[in-house]
């Protein structure tokens, strides 16, 4: 059961003295909120901790300030294996990106996520498909540990739950108690939500805005409801920081007429390749992400395809025909 693994997950981490935290590739808030918090209280009880993942080579401008230890740690200087890994948000060890050959060298392997997808690649599995974000499993697994919360503990697994329901959105009434818990620990949510959510620099104007007059509504395309999607290349992507290119889905998504949102965003190192993000309310597109060798939430999904732009929305297209509804 679910509690049973989150007693030996609690377990494995109280003799913990030699930790490494991975979150997946190219890192949201939940996976590196939940990565910090865990590691500060591992931190706080004397083990050696490093917290780090797969591409890029620096975490996102608008999460760095979630470290508040100085545990992000660049791949190449992790050590050659550690004791005991952690992988938090990530479903399958292809995820950790580069660092995926980690979970056959470590020591023990302690997998907690949220994905439907997660293949149980660990010895331990903390995996809850119907918890909002990583961030829930993790509060429980330090309250299991008896850890005491403080700010930035409390700080990173809110940032997770936030971003990953939407701002509470999609957020029980145990996850609301649970955010009560986390404000009385001293987060600040305004201050979280302007930092991770809202505050952009000015370029985000202008490349939003020559994204945006190409966007395409296809009334008709996602079985016969609307698909709307933008392309962003890379003329556009070189002039802000990753953080707004990922940006970009959250407007396009607002589209009313469509069942499913779509932003191609141009690989800046290998323009042939794109990644794609996908939102629905009406379809599955985690099918349609893991067609491509991608995966996801039925409602939220990603992946990535070669070939040029027209190349990568006509396979979409194709996909969408044959995905589950909702
Ligand atoms: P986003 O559009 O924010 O990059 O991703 C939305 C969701 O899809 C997230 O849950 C993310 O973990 C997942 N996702 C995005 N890209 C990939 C991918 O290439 N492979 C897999 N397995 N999941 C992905
Ligand atoms: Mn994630
Ligand atoms: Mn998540």
């Amino acid at each position: 059961t679910l509690a049973q693994d989150i007693r030996d997950a609690a377990a494995l981490l109280a003799s913990a003295t030699d930790v490494t935290v991975l979150g997946h590739v190219r890192p949201d808030a939940d996976a590196l909120g939940s990565a910090l918090a865990l590691g500060r209280a591992l931190h706080q009880r004397g083990a050696r901790v490093r917290v780090s993942f797969g591409e890029p080579d620096e975490a996102p401008e608008t999460l760095r300030w979630l470290d508040e230890d100085g545990l992000l740690t660049h791949p190449d200087d992790l050590p050659d294996s550690e004791a005991l890994l952690v992988c938090v948000d990530t479903p399958v060890p292809k995820r950790l990106g580069r660092l995926a050959g980690r979970v056959e060298l470590a020591g023990a392997v302690l997998v907690i996520d949220h994905h439907a997808t997660n293949t149980f690649y660990g010895g331990c599995n903390v995996v809850d498909e119907s918890a909002e974000a990583s961030a829930i499993l993790v509060f429980r697994i330090l309250d299991a540990l008896g850890v005491e919360l403080d700010e930035p503990i409390a700080r990173g697994i809110y940032a997770g739950i936030v971003t990953d329901t939407s701002g509470f959105r999609r957020a029980s009434p145990e996850t609301h108690r649970m955010a009560a818990r986390l404000l009385e620990a001293g987060v600040d949510p305004e201050k979280v939500v302007r930092r991770i959510v809202d505050e952009r620099p000015f370029e985000w104007l202008p490349m939003l805005s020559s994204v945006l007059r190409e966007a395409s509504l296809e009334p008709e395309a996602a079985q016969g409801r609307g698909f709307v999607h933008a392309v962003v290349r890379v003329d556009e992507a070189r002039t802000v920081r990753g953080e707004e290119v990922e940006s970009v889905i959250d407007v396009v998504r607002s589209v009313r007429e469509a069942a499913v949102a779509a932003v191609l965003k141009q690989d800046v190192t290998n323009p042939a390749q794109w990644q794609i993000s996908l939102r629905s309310i009406g379809i599955d597109v985690s099918a349609v992400a893991a067609e491509f060798g991608g995966g996801g939430h039925r409602q939220a999904a990603g992946c990535t395809i070669a070939g040029t732009a027209e190349e990568v929305l006509a396979g979409l297209r194709e996909a969408l025909e044959r995905a589950p509804l909702l």
